[in-house]
């Protein structure tokens, strides 16, 4: 028969005295014991959880955006040239490896070309801007943040060097964007060149934010060296990525127009469709 003691020193006889009263108080403490453990243990996976999160964007910068590299020429267009050296191949290389510095930040990377190409057709009347448009068209599908071109300079006077941006003045990011890498350049490469406007046909027709980077000079001997080196080609993409970082924080700062939404900055320039490269 169970007894139920309010006393001091009494026993509980629940179910035939099978508890004792001070079972019962071993049964509590371990009970909040076992609570004291699990919210520790709930309050320990937040902070990891929290500290991942952090961590995520402090190593992931660039997480999901979406970027467009384009190697500038390829195929039957070799660009620019010193004796067998061609700057297609050259801005293929560099490509590369700024879409691997790009990724490891967590990037979404597209790239116009992967091999030796370019893409005008048989039907174009002007086989460049035929190649041009296509990439254009590439770059416009996909929902980009922002798109880089790829390119290497040339000078007849061989003591011009450094990296430099263009940029197009069609959107107002371009400029913010072509700013923050081209800081990069001085800072990082010790470039002595700046951000100029251009309006080249490419750039004055995408209507996604991006820049044309003229990555250094082909005729000036030193250059030339550098730029077939893999050091400095992942140098310099270093460099332009954390100018894409720099840009991406002042967005987020609302420094740019559509504010945290690179995307929506784009501008509603029609694009040319193909048939009309042949009035050109
Ligand atoms: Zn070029």
């Amino acid at each position: 028969m169970p007894t139920f003691p309010f006393g001091m020193g009494g026993e509980v006889h629940i179910l035939s005295g099978l508890c004792s009263y001070n079972d019962l108080g071993d049964i509590m403490t371990k009970a909040k014991y076992a609570s004291f453990l699990f919210i520790c243990f709930i309050t320990l996976l937040f902070l990891i959880e929290k500290a991942h999160v952090h961590l995520t964007f402090q190593e992931l910068p660039l997480l999901q955006k979406v970027i467009y590299i384009d190697a500038g020429h390829g195929g039957r267009d070799p660009g620019t040239s010193y004796g067998n050296l061609l700057e297609k191949d050259l801005n293929l290389e560099i490509a590369q490896v700024l879409q691997e510095e790009l990724t490891k930040k967590g990037a979404i990377v597209y790239m116009t070309r992967e091999d030796d190409t370019d893409y005008s057709e048989a039907k174009d009347y002007k086989k460049k801007r035929g190649d041009l448009t296509r990439r254009i068209q590439m770059i416009e599908k996909e929902n980009t943040d922002l798109y880089l071109s790829i390119h290497i300079n040339w000078y007849k006077e061989s003591y011009w060097k450094g990296a430099e941006v263009l940029y197009s003045n069609t959107n107002s990011n371009n400029k913010i964007l072509g700013d923050a890498i081209m800081k990069r350049f001085i800072k990082d490469l010790k470039s002595t060149r700046h951000l100029t406007p251009t309006d080249l046909y490419m750039y004055n027709h995408t209507t996604v934010p991006g820049v044309l980077i003229e990555c250094g000079f082909l005729s000036n001997p030193s250059e030339r060296t550098l730029l077939q080196s893999k050091d400095y080609q992942k140098k310099l993409s270093m460099s332009i990525t954390n100018g894409i970082i720099d840009y991406l924080r002042q967005c987020d700062e609302g420094t740019c127009s559509g504010n945290n939404d690179t995307g929506s900055a784009h501008t509603s320039i029609q694009l040319p469709p193909y048939r009309s490269l042949r009035i050109d």
